[in-house]
């Protein structure tokens, strides 16, 4: 299922925008992220643009404000559910920066990043959820994982994503991990 960190089902997208794990890391968390470009415009390829560094800033006025900024996640899922991925789990993907999890900083280093078109405060599709709950066990069969949380949960005070209508309830009763995965995210699960 599993090729160097490469999940075989994912579309393959190489990104630049990795770099190695420090040695000895468990991978233990997945961080659970949205983002859309320009924000809440769906559909387009801008956001597998913007994590390999392709982004054309000239495009729209938005865009300026990522110039030279170099982001990349592990797994993209689109709209209709369609499964991407960018970095090899293996490798140390950049989309958490600054970030703290049950008192560890540097999520990058211990954690997936899940990219899921959309935008905070917008709902997400059912092809996207089944998308993210056929993954997350392929993730744990691999990996050794004892995590889950949002991008908001790690990093509060800069990110909102992926937002209040990411149904985190529906995650865990169709997944059945125990609540201690959902520890960080307590309070958006009830
Ligand atoms: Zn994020």
């Amino acid at each position: 299922m599993w090729q160097q960190g490469w999940y075989r089902f994912a579309h393959a997208l190489a990104s630049p925008n990795f770099g190695p794990r420090p040695v000895n890391t468990d991978i233990d968390l997945v961080v659970i992220h949205s983002i859309s470009l320009p924000p809440g415009v769906y559909g387009g390829n801008q956001v597998q643009a913007f994590f390999t560094n392709c982004l054309q800033t000239s495009e729209h006025p938005y865009f300026e404000s990522l110039r030279d900024i170099k982001v990349s996640s592990h797994f993209y899922i689109r709209r209709g559910g369609e499964l991407l991925q960018f970095v090899s789990c293996d490798d140390r993907a950049w989309h958490a920066g600054a970030s703290t999890h049950a008192g560890r900083t540097q999520c990058n280093d211990f954690s997936i990043g899940i990219e899921l078109e959309g935008l905070e405060g917008d709902a997400f599709t059912q092809e996207q959820y089944e998308s993210l709950i056929a993954l997350l066990p392929m993730i744990a069969q691999q990996y050794p994982l004892q995590h889950i949380a949002g991008h908001e949960h790690i990093a509060p005070d800069r990110k909102k994503d992926p937002g209040k209508r990411f149904s985190w309830r529906f995650l865990q009763q169709s997944l059945g991990w125990p609540d201690h995965f959902f520890s960080a995210c307590e309070e958006s699960i009830r």
